[in-house]
């Protein structure tokens, strides 16, 4: 059975004492009514240590937005994977589509991305999904099929185990389109299908499947009552305490 799974991406919103009151918010609201999924939040790299000391990660999990796609040395800006474990993170995002959109990132660049997370021990949150252009000449299926060729399905099973998929349409990220659940589920099941002929039905099975674009409490319980959609990854309604906490109790 794949874990169920929400979790926020922050993205370049909060500075660090906001930050550090939204993980406490957080921590004090899951503390109080603990959650039926796994809980991730994905923060910019400022606020990972701090963050760190402050949840506690049996309930929340806590995970970068990227990483450097080199070891280390003189890359001056860059985080590597393994600054981003020393933190205690736990796990990265890779492929977002700003990503690879506004900072030109490759199936090559985040394949190397991949590779240096896995050494350094973080699991990944891996986004796919095609653009609004590509769903109308319905190309999504053979886009999100080539994006997990192109950077994860060089990984062996055992290594493949530590990939969360998360789906996120072009269109449905911060613009207030929800895919519909059966949109959603129909593309799920695909690349389910996908991974299984890769990997085997077993692996397929275990592997969550996160749905995230224009996310929220109220499309929730529908999009999480899917079969094939494990949970979501959040954009817009991670930033506040009582937003994030009403998808995550989508799964009570
Ligand atoms: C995202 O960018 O990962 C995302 C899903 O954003 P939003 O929920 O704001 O659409």
């Amino acid at each position: 059975m794949a874990k169920k799974i929400v979790a926020g991406n922050w993205k370049m919103n909060k500075n660090l004492q906001e930050g550090i009151e939204l993980a406490q918010g957080l921590n004090e609201a899951l503390a109080a009514d603990k959650p039926n999924c796994d809980v991730i939040i994905c923060t910019p790299f400022i606020h990972l240590a701090k963050v760190s000391e402050i949840i506690n990660h049996d309930v929340i999990n806590l995970g970068a937005e990227n990483c450097a796609d080199k070891a280390s040395g003189a890359y001056t800006g860059e985080v590597s994977a393994e600054m981003v474990k020393s933190t205690g993170a736990e796990y990265v995002i890779l492929g977002h589509s700003e990503r690879r959109e506004y900072y030109n990132e490759t199936p090559e660049i985040l394949k190397e991305k991949v590779d240096l997370a896995l050494a350094n021990g973080l699991k990944i949150l891996f986004c796919i999904g095609e653009s609004l252009e590509q769903r109308e000449a319905n190309e999504q299926n053979a886009v999100v099929k080539a994006e997990l060729e192109g950077s994860v399905f060089h990984l062996s099973a055992e290594q493949f185990a530590n990939i969360v998929i998360a789906y996120e349409p072009i269109w449905a990220i911060g613009t207030g389109k929800t895919a519909t659940a059966e949109q959603a589920e129909e593309i799920h099941a695909y690349i389910r299908s996908v991974v299984a002929e890769k990997y085997g039905a077993e692996v397929a099975a275990n592997t969550s499947i996160l749905y995230g674009g224009s996310c929220k409490a109220s499309n929730a319980p529908e999009l999480f009552a899917k079969p094939d959609i494990d949970g979501g990854l959040i954009g817009g309604a991670s930033l506040k305490v009582a937003d994030f906490k009403g998808i995550i109790d989508a799964w009570k």
